[in-house]
């Protein structure tokens, strides 16, 4: 961090200053110009209020030279984060699809779409139990009977489940689960996300609708630093004035946050788009740019989906992209 100091600042000013900075654990550095003063701050930044120092009468103005997320930082852990997702590993070159239904529905619709999704080469299930709607009169999920019938899916496949969680006093019912979804509403729930900080669990965080990377970041922050080192990145894509798509996906994300990050990061297609005609294009590009997996919503009716139907692609859809994103992985960029 660099502290410009005001024109006409007095000895006795910068002085209060330099200690104060010290009693924040900070080494500063004062740097005395013939038109400015400046002070260079090291050490750990990160617990600083930068807008506060902003405030501070003596301050002209100040540069954060270092990101404010530490344990998420590509900087102080070089080499990718391969998260262990019951099975299947995520990251460091290893990608996987995770495929399912928006919402669970029945233990026959869930076993169903499992079997058909693992022949196409899906290795992780997913499907909502809790459902995050923004109409209280819409279908909000079968809850913990969801749960069970998902672990039944997995007891019949192998396929390990991805599943949202909405409150923390339910994760008692998240035993069989073996990634803990975060939705994008729930981004920012900081309680929640300090909680699973120490559910020994891996975690899919998805971006929030009208989140920067850095906010993603930071709440990636929050589960590290509880002492939960397995979070999984997602963007699902964000809200912009474009109206043609559900949400805007951008796919220059992955290589953003994968040099800022060394957690892997998975692309949404389904949530970004809101069209299951798009969800195919967009999967491709997201293996080819780089990205370490998919999550992809696949139901055996769509028109008759409780939830989330228009961007449902049918098995057979699936099993297309599949193909596709098979065909481009061996050329995706691996840059760091
Ligand atoms: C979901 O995955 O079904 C979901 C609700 O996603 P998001 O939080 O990205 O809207
Ligand atoms: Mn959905």
């Amino acid at each position: 961090m660099i502290v410009a100091v005001k024109k006409g600042a007095d000895q006795k000013q910068i002085d209060n200053l330099l200690s104060w900075l010290r009693t924040q654990g900070i080494q500063p550095s004062l740097s005395v110009g013939s038109h400015q003063t400046v002070i260079g701050c090291i050490g750990d930044v990160s617990r600083i209020d930068i807008g506060l120092v902003r405030a501070l009468d003596v301050v002209e103005s100040v540069q954060r030279i270092q990101e404010p997320y530490k344990d998420a930082n590509r900087k102080f852990h070089p080499e990718d984060t391969v998260v262990d997702c019951g099975g299947p590993k995520i990251g460091g070159g290893n990608f996987q699809t995770i495929a399912g239904p928006c919402s669970v529905e029945s233990e026959e619709q869930i076993t169903g779409i499992a079997k058909a999704v693992k022949a196409s080469g899906a290795s992780m299930l997913r499907g909502g139990a809790f459902k995050p709607r923004t109409s209280p009169y819409s279908f909000q999920g079968l809850g913990a009977e969801g749960i069970k019938m998902l672990a039944a899916a997995k007891k019949e496949t192998g396929l390990p489940i991805v599943t949202e969680i909405m409150n923390i006093a339910h994760l008692p019912l998240f035993a069989d689960v073996d990634v803990i979804q975060v939705g994008a509403r729930n981004m920012q729930n900081f309680e929640l996300l300090k909680e699973l900080g120490h559910c020994g669990k891996p975690v899919l965080l998805k971006r929030g609708m009208a989140n920067t990377l850095e906010e993603l970041l930071m709440s990636a922050e929050y589960v590290m630093s509880g002492g939960n080192a397995n979070v999984i990145l997602c963007e699902r894509g964000i809200r912009t004035f474009e109206t043609a798509t559900r949400n805007t996906i951008d796919l220059s994300v992955v290589p953003v946050l994968h040099h800022l990050s060394h957690l892997p990061v998975v692309i949404d297609p389904s949530h970004s788009t809101g069209a299951s005609r798009l969800v195919e294009p967009l999967s491709v590009a997201a293996a080819a740019i780089g990205a370490d997996g998919l999550i992809i919503e696949v139901h055996n009716d769509p028109a008759h989906a409780k939830c989330d139907g228009a961007q449902s692609q049918t098995p057979a859809m699936f099993d297309e992209t599949m193909k596709k994103v098979r065909a481009v992985l061996p050329f995706a960029c691996k840059d760091r």
